[in-house]
């Protein structure tokens, strides 16, 4: 059966107001959609281009009801919207990707054990609910290890390196008692992500591989093409295909891995929407994540994932304002450089405030121009 066709003029609703959702309803506006966004914020990066605001709590329902009722699909830009939100919308309209998806994405210790029972390369791991499994699990899988809290990390949030066995009561302390899970600390030899889509009659589009460098736990500088042996991409791109039809998934989907030292790969996590290392791709490749979102969750066919030139991001963070506005024009001296801001109004240390794409000849080249040009920003 034919499923219907959500088609340019229609109206989709966004869960999430950062830069993620100001990217997609860039995508979906250019391409003849209708934005709305709901949040508890307003006038935020996504709000700032979609048709309509709705400032209100996750937790109001009617609140979100009466915006499902407006629009004819909704998606999120933020994973950490609460599965009874979704519930809520779901019976007004179409959720893409499904709270199935987001459920298991949104929790680590569910998202690990769903990766495992299916066979998915991941580092050995436990799942601790109270100080007594903590002890077992890091006994289980040996130091050294990090503690991960099960819920809402993201950035290195809520992670603790166990060194010795002697750290895990502190540890435990320090993340509040929560459920976590520990995992084995692997030596990497990179670490890459892979971004996929599947459509709604099933179709996979999935984009080359990303090479991702972080500093303090946060994406820096992505590039692409990653710099790997082809056989570990392949197989990365067919670790996240499995998981796509594993999961009957609609919509975009970035798997990240490490690669460790030995040339395994595993799967380090989920993020069931665009994903800050696809960045790169509304600038270098022939469809960016965000239209391919748009097509994806709107039954329309998958659009070419094929990279036009070597690329390369860099993150631009509140930091570079502490010593007041960045040169802009310095930056935009680079002719081969593309300035993204996200209409964030507070620069604070850490926040993601926009992104520098850079292409060039080689991934090398890439690299340098994007760093250059974010280096030039303190001139
Ligand atoms: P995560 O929030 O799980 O993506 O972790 C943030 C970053 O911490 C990763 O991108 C890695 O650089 C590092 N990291 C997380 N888990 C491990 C691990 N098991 N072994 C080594 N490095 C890790």
């Amino acid at each position: 059966m034919k499923k219907r066709i959500i088609g340019p003029g229609a109206t989709i609703g966004v869960l999430g107001s950062g830069q993620l959702g100001r990217m997609f309803a860039i995508a979906a506006r250019r391409m003849g959609y209708r934005v709305h966004t709901y949040s508890p914020e307003d006038d935020t990066p996504t709000g700032q281009v979609a048709d309509v605001e709705v400032t209100a709590p996750y937790d109001d329902l009617d609140a979100l009801r009466a915006f499902a009722r407006n629009v004819h699909v909704v998606t999120f830009e933020f994973e950490n919207v609460p599965i009874e939100a979704v519930d809520a919308v779901e019976a007004f309209a179409p959720v893409r990707p499904s709270g199935v998806a987001l459920h298991t994405a949104q929790q680590r210790a569910r998202e690990k054990t769903f990766l495992a029972d299916r066979g998915f390369p991941t580092a050995p791991f436990a799942r601790a609910e109270t100080l007594d499994e903590l002890w077992a699990g890091v006994a289980a899988v040996g130091t050294p290890a990090v503690v991960k809290t099960a819920a809402f990390g993201y950035d290195g949030k809520g992670q603790h390196k166990v060194v010795t066995p002697a750290d895990v009561e502190h540890i435990w302390k320090a993340i509040g008692h929560q459920e976590a899970i520990v995992e084995q600390f692997v030596d990497l030899q990179s670490e890459i992500s892979v971004i996929a889509a599947r459509g709604l009659d099933g179709e996979i589009a999935e984009y080359p591989a990303f090479e991702n460098r972080h500093r303090h736990h946060i994406l820096d500088v992505t590039t692409c093409p990653a710099a790997i042996p082809e056989p570990i991409a392949a197989r990365a791109r067919e670790i996240a295909r499995a998981i796509l039809e594993e999961l009957k998934y609609v919509g975009l989907l970035c798997v990240e891995f490490f690669v460790t030292t030995e040339g395994e790969l595993l799967v380090n996590e989920l993020a069931p929407r665009p994903h800050n290392s696809g960045h790169l791709t509304f600038d270098a490749s022939i469809t960016s994540q965000f239209e391919q979102q748009v097509r994806a969750i709107c039954g329309l066919p998958l659009g070419s994932t094929e990279l036009l030139r070597p690329a390369a991001m860099a993150n631009l963070l509140g930091d570079l304002w502490l010593e007041g506005e960045p040169n802009w024009a310095a930056a935009c001296r680079f002719p081969d450089v593309k300035l993204h801001l996200y209409g964030k109004t507070e620069p604070r240390p850490g926040r993601k405030m926009g992104h520098l794409t850079a292409m060039a000849r080689t991934v090398a080249e890439a690299q340098d121009r994007a760093v250059a040009a974010r280096d030039a920003l303190l001139i």
